[in-house]
């Protein structure tokens, strides 16, 4: 297979590769990156072997925590990251959804107590066939696609 060399590459940083097309834009805007002076390479509808597209975002002198890869899996449950030094690939892996998440999602339900309560909103994680988080407060369950439109 020809290989094709499609975004430029980055000295340092992290590459988020394997994005679903229509991801990625979701994806700087829930993470901020685009409210960093780093610069920031992203490559959208780029085609893929089996015709679906992808997106990639390539972040310089910028490095994916654990936490951050977790939370990458609610928009991109096969994408993988790979943190880039001297314009080597160090290390990479794919994102894995975490059993819970805490304080980094608000809850759609607008009548849930969490909005109106001094705590951290608290979702427990779903993976069946469908995704789907449970709030831990109204006890109603949602879908990811909810939470995509958050900021
Ligand atoms: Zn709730």
């Amino acid at each position: 297979m020809q290989k094709k060399l499609q975004v430029e590459a980055i000295q340092d940083g992290s590459v988020i590769d394997h994005i679903p097309a229509q991801q990625g834009v979701k994806i700087l805007r829930f993470f901020k990156f685009t409210q960093t002076n780093e610069k920031i390479t992203i490559g959208l509808n780029l085609p893929t072997h089996n015709g679906e597209g992808k997106d990639l975002i390539k972040v310089e002198n910028t490095f994916i925590s654990d936490e951050q890869a977790n939370q990458l899996a609610l928009f991109a449950p096969d994408a993988t990251i790979n943190q880039i030094k001297d314009f080597k690939v160090v290390k990479k892996f794919k994102v894995q959804l975490p059993d819970f998440f805490i304080g980094v999602l608000s809850c759609p339900n607008s009548n849930c107590i969490s909005h109106n309560e001094p705590v951290k909103a608290r979702f427990y994680v779903n993976k069946g066939t469908e995704l789907r988080l449970k709030c831990h407060y109204c006890e109603k369950s949602f879908s990811r696609t909810f939470f995509n439109e958050l900021d």
